[in-house]
């Protein structure tokens, strides 16, 4: 992308802000590929260009944030970024030394671990509340738990990690990953009705816990389908200022997800289309057939689900495939289970998770 068109795109979305300005500011997410192999000459020049230029009616600042493999980052970048005050770190990483060299090679071959654990240190000195976050494979699922007391042991205070859905799972693999989180869960969870609460927060397993909590039991009782934004909370922008309602899509105008271009806006006829084919079914189906009749996430589970995800394995929007279910429901049988475990304790100890959750 052009330093021009990326200006644009800061532009347009300020333009769509002030139509109707909310309390949370526009916020720009860089990423790839990986954004930093072109740090000096876009995203610098380009935050530059819009602290200096750019003041929104609402005094607020935008929100800026970048997906990156940590690897080009250094103090020098990290200074300045972190002079944004309003800047976030998604560090993609797959965890500790094996896991990241089996699964994220260099462009030559070679192994990338120590590229970026040098700069692991630098990162949370300069932003101590990056997530770290993790693609588990087959071949990684029974190094979940090193990979998530490496991060721990690293100084992370939350972990994000979801199953490549798109690799066939064989039965032993899915083990190994229940093995896995289960141990994380246990392990780490319970220290919290022991009053130990020194733990890396395991986003999901923690969403699926505070919505039982928060719901009594219950699942929660609203579909959102627009948990990943769809072109009405957040676009995706291609390198040619192509729009699409989602960034992991293809920037081609045949793709179902295009809907417009930075020099026009979104075309309201592409968005609505698409919008439809979203809220055709009222309930998400499982590849699975029949699955989701009786199943206690049947509400919520279109907001975890992916439609791109979806349209590229089934060429539908609204299908949760296998593996995605089997994580969720892993989720959120655990957080009963924790929660069993707290009920049966001392009211003292229940109460010390239930105001530890309140806190998050
Ligand atoms: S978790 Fe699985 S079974 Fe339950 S609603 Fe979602 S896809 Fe269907």
């Amino acid at each position: 992308m052009s330093l021009e068109t990326a200006k644009k795109v800061v532009l347009w979305l300020v333009e769509n802000y002030e139509k109707e300005p909310k309390d949370t500011p526009p916020s720009i997410n860089f990423f790839g590929g990986e954004p930093t192999l072109r740090f000096e000459e876009l995203i610098k020049p380009l935050m530059v260009w819009a602290r200096d230029k750019i003041k929104l009616s609402t005094k607020k600042e935008i929100r800026w944030g970048m997906t990156t493999n940590g690897v080009l980052l250094d103090e020098t970048r990290l200074k300045f970024l972190s002079s944004f005050p309003t800047f976030s770190i998604l560090l993609s990483i797959d965890g500790a030394e094996k896991s990241q060299n089996i699964q994220r090679k260099m462009a030559n071959g070679a192994d990338s671990f120590l590229l970026v654990a040098k700069n692991i240190p630098l990162i949370l000195k300069y932003f101590p509340n990056t997530t770290f976050r993790s693609t588990i494979t087959p071949k990684t699922a029974g190094l979940l738990s090193e990979n998530y007391f490496f991060a721990k042991s690293q100084g992370f205070k939350t972990f994000f990690c979801t199953p490549n859905v798109r690799e066939e799972w064989s039965e032993e693999a899915t083990e190994n990953l229940v093995k896995e989180v289960s141990y994380i869960i246990y392990n780490q969870y319970l220290d919290i009705i022991r009053k130990a609460p020194n733990i890396l927060r395991f986003l999901l397993f923690e969403r699926e816990l505070k919505k039982i909590l928060i719901n009594d039991g219950t699942d929660i009782k609203k579909m959102n389908h627009l948990s990943c934004g769809f072109g009405v909370r957040s676009v995706g922008i291609g390198t040619q200022g192509e729009i699409t309602a989602c960034q992991e899509q293809n920037t081609h105008e045949k793709n179902i997800f295009y809907i417009g271009h930075i020099d026009t806006g979104i075309d309201p006829a592409k968005h609505e289309k698409l919008l439809n084919l979203l809220n055709q079914k009222d309930v998400i189906e499982n590849s699975e057939k029949d699955l989701c009749i009786n199943c206690p996430l049947r509400q919520s589970c279109s907001s975890y689900s992916c439609p791109s995800t979806s349209y590229d394995l089934f060429g539908e929007i609204n299908i949760v495939n296998k593996m995605r279910c089997k994580w969720l429901l892993l989720n959120n049988q655990l957080a009963k289970t924790i929660l069993e475990i707290n009920s049966k304790s001392s009211k003292e100890d229940q109460n010390a998770l239930i105001n530890w959750m309140k806190g998050k």
